[in-house]
């Protein structure tokens, strides 16, 4: 697929064209993205498990129902990836973890179920940090993924599987999950376009809680519009998950090539510092296309912006330590003997969580305890709503806003391992959405230090999907080269 001479589809638009209109058979499309994973994979580890068979049967079932004329969906044909944190039936969905060894989920998440009524193909579960806690998929028990741009550097995290699986060419478009920038970080060091929704606008039914009042599904995917296409499809109310918001599918590629004539484009003054120079140079360069094509840049402020951070180090902690109670060697996957039952939960959850994850409930369960609950965690959650105050304000002023997606293009994998405080400052940016269930987006924007890939973060309120894929769409038109 790397061949220019050759002119197969690789985007999920193209794909599921050539597929639906019976120019390109599902099959061939199965068999040129399990030769690129054959390839490269051995390198690049994105893959908890590649669902080789699976992906050929159902694209044999696709070529048939196309051969007799029935309209077999949006995404016909169209391989994709999963982040595995989600829940697929039958098949081990592990959050690379040892703690879900030999687990079987016996449903699928809502947005397996909606992939499939829309003609995609599973190819694969992902690698992720440990219960998605991570900026780098280090702390995957199964060993990290690597960035296929440069092997020796980190995918970001924690969907950096899923990240690395659409940079290699290895599905056309992936999902992953994004509780702190967990998919708009690794799109960011990837050079793949990563969306976080509007909390409520995707299901969560199927997706392994980690802090149930942050986490989102969203896309990864090569281009914008196929973006587009692939949150319209997985979106639109759950009656399984009671935070879905009650209204129908997003309304996104409609509006996709309206531009942003006269669109107020926000720049936060108060932006916390921490980005290097060759992002913060592409972010500007971001800010004056968009003037070039007819936006206009407004200064505003978000003064709680830079307390996000503590917020969150607070709150999802919090939330992850009550989700992750469930793991006790009784109901699921891994359990340790022992004795007694007391004696069990504890080798089994001191065997089974990785060091990351026992940090995690530990800081968790101290905001949470009784003594501290309204100096740790009632604080963070006042500050969350200074955080949203501040967001609405500045939305008052401006239509979208821009800042880095990342600090910095990918490091080193080692380099952030030893400090965990380093590990959470790659989130600064991508934070403050989760806390107020703004959507956000990171789009490539040229390259940086090394020549590695730079993203660009678009954030809008809630609910303005299509607004913040049009500012993406013309930042795609105009990256710089
Ligand atoms: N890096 C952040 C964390 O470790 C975000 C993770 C995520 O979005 N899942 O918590």
């Amino acid at each position: 697929m790397t061949d220019l001479t050759d002119s197969f589809p690789t985007t999920a638009i193209d794909i599921a064209w050539n597929v639906r209109n019976n120019i390109v058979r599902a099959t061939e499309v199965v068999e040129r993205h399990l030769a690129e994973i054959e390839r490269r994979e051995d390198d690049i580890h994105a893959f908890n498990l590649v669902l080789a068979d699976e992906a050929r049967e159902r694209a044999a079932e696709i070529d048939d129902a196309v051969s007799v004329g029935r309209d077999v969906g949006p995404l016909a044909g169209v391989p994709i990836a999963l982040k595995d944190n989600m829940c697929t039936r039958g098949i081990p969905t592990t959050c690379s973890s040892k703690i879900l060894d030999g687990w079987r989920p016996p449903y699928d998440a809502t947005v397996v179920t909606k992939l499939r009524e829309a003609g995609a193909i599973v190819i694969g579960k992902t690698n992720l940090d440990e219960f998605a806690m991570g900026s780098s998929t280090e702390n995957s028990a199964f060993g990290p993924t690597r960035n296929p741009h440069d092997t020796t550097r980190v995918p970001g995290g924690s969907s950096g599987g899923s990240a690395a699986a659409v940079a290699a060419g290895f599905a056309a478009l992936s999902l992953g999950s994004d509780t702190g920038g967990s998919i708009r970080q690794p799109a960011a060091l990837c050079g793949v376009v990563g969306v976080k929704p509007t909390y409520g606008a995707v299901s969560r039914y199927g997706l392994i809680a980690f802090a149930s009042s942050l986490d989102q599904i969203g896309p990864f995917s090569t281009t914008v519009a196929d973006a587009s296409l692939l949150l319209e499809s997985i979106s639109g109310h759950d009656p399984l998950d009671s935070t879905s918001i009650r209204q129908g599918s997003l309304d996104i590629t409609r509006q996709l090539d309206f531009g942003v004539a006269g669109l107020r484009v926000g720049r936060i003054t108060d932006l916390p510092e921490g980005a290097s120079s060759d992002v913060v140079e592409r972010l500007e360069q971001a800010f004056d296309a968009l003037r070039d094509a007819g936006a206009e840049i407004v200064d505003v402020e978000v003064p709680a912006f830079t307390y996000g951070l503590t917020a969150y180090y607070l709150i999802a902690p919090a939330e992850a330590s009550s989700n992750l109670a469930r793991y006790d060697g009784v109901r699921f996957g891994n359990r340790v003997e022992a004795p007694d039952t007391n004696a069990m939960y504890t080798a089994t959850r001191t065997d089974g969580f990785g060091a990351e994850v026992k940090r995690r409930i530990m800081l968790g369960t101290y905001a949470l305890s009784a003594g501290y609950y309204d100096a740790y965690y009632g604080r963070a959650l006042k500050v969350r709503q200074r955080i949203a105050d501040d967001f609405a304000r500045a939305y008052e002023r401006a239509d979208v806003l821009l800042t880095p997606a990342s600090p910095t293009v990918a490091f080193h994998l080692g380099d952030k391992t030893s400090d965990p405080m380093s590990m959470y400052l790659c989130d600064t940016y991508t934070i403050p959405s989760n806390l107020t269930g703004e959507p956000a987006m990171s789009v490539p924007f040229g390259t940086g230090d090394d020549g590695l890939p730079v993203g660009v973060q678009v954030l809008a309120p809630a609910l303005q999907e299509a607004m913040m894929f049009r500012t993406a769409a013309v930042l795609e038109q105009r990256v710089p080269r």
